[in-house]
């Protein structure tokens, strides 16, 4: 055999003996992020016109590149919302890659947007959508929301000239995901926050709407509800501002990013009510769907108005729309042309799981969740802030101001032994520093929870 061929065996040979030692690890380390400088100072040059050679540029990799990340999946990784991809997902998400499927449209990926449809099928299943509804996966819950809300502003716009040349409204709330407020920019679109970080209610969203000057309320063309916020949990009164959504006559969008893979779980699925009401729905599977990064989702009510606002037009893409191309082309319902098949590591995963094997692994998190409440109520040095909701658990260490929070964040990290990091919660006027934990991964313990709690506990001069 020729000696490059050989040579190439041997570095896949490499790369998967790596993947399959990190697909296997349950010790992996908390890495530490170092400065650019050193990094550079430490690998060199990678990038020159002969190359250095995969080899080479391996070993840095695992020497120190790979050193300075933090493992989302890591069981004491409790900060932002962590990931915790199933092992199944991983091993597919190879297979994507190595099968390069354009899954922008149905004449070139049909096996596998196929299989993303079987999994999207599951999801839209789980939102008690109507008959008709569907979706298509994204890169992430930023790129579901832009897409929801251009279309709802196009639907909007359709509706009569007088819209075609107003700059749209939408009101949410501030405990809404920052990538509300970031999409309604790009989109050129103005934004009201109804000033609760709590659950909004139906009641409250009328209000504003109530307060509207004549040409804001021209402007309004739809509401964005969370469904669990990703700073605490909470599910906004979805029924009741589904209703309002109702009477008037507004495009109903729910950001279900981070709590939509609760949907799943008949302990919280109560909660939800309303949803099933929406016009368009986030969720993220690679946030509580256990998918690797990065995997979004948006589902439409009507999927047709999704395509009249995304459809690609373009004489080289004519080919895509003949008959022998006839099938769901994902490109047609979200911003994105050329994408990957991101659902495809989902779908084997449900595959082989099966949606049991998921309702348990969601209903654990939440359990962690009610364990960690019950743990901090018997604990003296630590309170909670607000009852745990969803997976979401705020609570203060007693006595701690915020730079407390900061220092132990970091040596905590720096031992690699956990990143939990601090967030704000409004009380009353002020906003105050607090610890958060937010679950995902099954595998995480009671006993890791314990370990975090301990580390807050005042050092005694007495002990060594
Ligand atoms: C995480 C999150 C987003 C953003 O999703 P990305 O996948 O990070 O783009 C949007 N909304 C909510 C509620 C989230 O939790």
């Amino acid at each position: 055999m020729h000696k490059i061929d050989m040579d190439l065996i041997e570095m896949t040979m490499d790369v998967m003996k790596y993947t399959i030692d990190r697909i296997s690890s349950t010790q992996h380390k908390i890495g530490k992020p170092k400065k650019a400088k050193e990094l550079k100072a430490l690998v060199g040059d990678t990038i020159t016109p002969k190359g250095v050679g995969g080899e080479y540029a391996f070993k840095m990799w695992k020497k120190h590149l790979a050193k300075a990340n933090v493992p989302i999946d890591h069981p004491r990784h409790l900060a932002f919302v962590p990931a915790s991809p199933t092992r199944a997902a991983i091993m597919f998400d190879l297979i994507t890659s190595a099968s390069s499927i354009h899954g922008a449209y149905w004449m070139e990926g049909a096996g596998g947007i196929f299989c993303e449809n079987e999994a999207m099928e599951w999801i839209v299943s789980l939102t008690g959508l109507p008959k008709g509804a569907f979706g298509v996966f994204t890169s992430g819950g930023t790129a579901a929301n832009l897409s929801a809300i251009v279309t709802a502003r196009e639907y909007w716009r359709s509706l009569n000239e007088q819209n075609k040349v107003e700059k749209g409204l939408v009101i949410t709330s501030v405990g809404a995901h920052s990538s509300i407020k970031a999409m309604a920019k790009v989109a050129d679109v103005d934004i009201l926050l109804v000033d609760t970080e709590d659950v909004m209610y139906g009641t409250a969203l009328q209000e504003t709407i109530n307060n509207l000057t004549a040409h804001q309320r021209r402007r309004l063309f739809a509401i964005v509800a969370t469904g669990g916020t990703t700073n605490a949990g909470i599910i906004d009164d979805l029924d009741g501002i589904a209703s309002v959504c109702d009477t008037e006559n507004l495009w109903f969008h729910v950001d279900a990013a981070y709590g939509g893979g609760a949907l799943v779980a008949d302990s919280v699925r109560p909660l939800f009510k309303g949803v099933e009401r929406a016009d368009s729905i986030t969720i993220d599977p690679h946030k509580w769907m256990f998918s690797p990064y990065d995997c979004g989702a948006v589902i439409y009510k009507e999927p047709e108005l999704a395509k009249q606002a995304h459809s690609q037009q373009g004489s080289y893409l004519d080919i895509f729309k003949d008959d022998g191309a006839h099938g769901f082309n994902p490109t047609d319902y979200q911003i994105q042309l050329t994408r990957r098949v991101r659902g495809l590591p989902l779908w084997f995963s449900l595959a082989t799981h099966g949606t049991d094997r998921y309702k348990e692994a969601v209903e654990r998190g939440l359990e962690l969740a009610q364990i960690a409440g019950a743990i901090i109520e018997n604990m003296p040095h630590v309170e909670l802030v607000r009852a745990p909701s969803l997976s979401c658990v705020l609570y203060r260490r007693i006595g701690w101001k915020p730079e407390d929070y900061t220092h132990w964040t970091y040596e905590n990290h720096k031992k690699g032994f956990a990143l939990v990091t601090p967030t704000k919660w409004k009380t009353g006027e002020t906003f105050e520093t607090v610890s958060r934990f937010c679950f995902i991964n099954p595998d995480t313990t009671e006993g890791d929870v314990k370990a975090i709690l301990n580390s807050m506990k005042p050092i005694s001069k007495y002990s060594d």
